[in-house]
């Protein structure tokens, strides 16, 4: 079995249920889906990266996240398939929740709506596995994402989803790496109008500055705290997507 180290951490190859040599692969950004991609292509999976995330908030926010996806995937040779940015859709499921906590209803309405198009393209065009990024941050529930893949995809007899744990194996340590590596940008919150609402506020209370939107971006040297650089949320990660 081959594996694919990257500084400190290793991954095995990956091997898909039912010898699978194809898939759609749900991204919610580049940093979660880094990792995920380049894992794939060297276990030589056929993968095609999916970007449907109309939760993200501002459109310039989305725009910079979704063209960071387009850039590694031009690198690795990966087909991208730009989805709708229906934003007015996903404000309407939304609608009610606004005060949920992250991880709580919003945010399984906001995995359902994506994944349910994700499940929809599958069929559409004769991808019978898929996957999904969300799974391999570790600000989010795992079961959740999982439970939500499962609901979209049994939709559809002929598409699976593959709820493996993308987390484990080296892919947590490989996705920070290769992220800095590939100097992604760092969002700063999980993506939605509410998140940044939420993260401004925890925030304000603990002294810190206001997300700064296209600012910040991963690099391999340690970051130094300055009074013009606001330090990272974690010293080591994304704030989820
Ligand atoms: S916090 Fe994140 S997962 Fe939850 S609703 Fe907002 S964008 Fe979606």
């Amino acid at each position: 079995m081959g594996t694919f180290p990257y500084k400190n951490a290793r991954r095995n190859k990956i091997v898909p249920p039912n010898g699978e040599k194809k898939l759609l692969l749900h991204s919610c950004c580049a940093p979660c889906a880094g990792e995920m991609m380049e894992a794939m292509v060297e276990s030589g999976i056929h993968l095609t990266v999916f970007f449907y995330n109309p939760n993200i908030h501002p459109v310039r926010e989305y725009e910079i996240r979704k063209n960071e996806n387009i850039r590694y995937c031009q690198k690795l040779g990966i087909p991208f398939v730009d989805a709708d940015y229906d934003v007015d859709r996903w404000f309407a499921r939304a609608k009610g929740l606004e005060w949920e906590p992250e991880r709580g209803a919003r945010c399984t309405l906001c995995f359902d709506m994506r994944f349910e198009r994700t499940a929809l393209y599958a069929h559409e065009h004769a991808f019978s596995l898929w996957a999904t990024s969300l799974g391999i941050s570790r600000w989010k529930n795992m079961e959740q994402i999982n439970a939500s893949g499962h609901r979209a995809g049994r939709a559809y007899p002929n598409v699976s989803y593959w709820d493996f744990n993308w987390r484990k194996g080296g892919g947590s340590a490989r996705m920070y790496e290769i992220a800095k590596r590939e100097q992604f940008y760092q969002q700063e919150y999980c993506g939605c109008v509410y998140s940044l609402r939420d993260t401004n506020r925890w925030r304000a209370q603990s002294g810190r500055q206001r997300i700064a939107i296209g600012k910040n971006f991963y690099d391999e040297t340690p970051p130094r705290p300055s009074p013009q650089k606001p330090q990272m949320e974690l010293p080591n990660g994304p704030k989820g997507c």
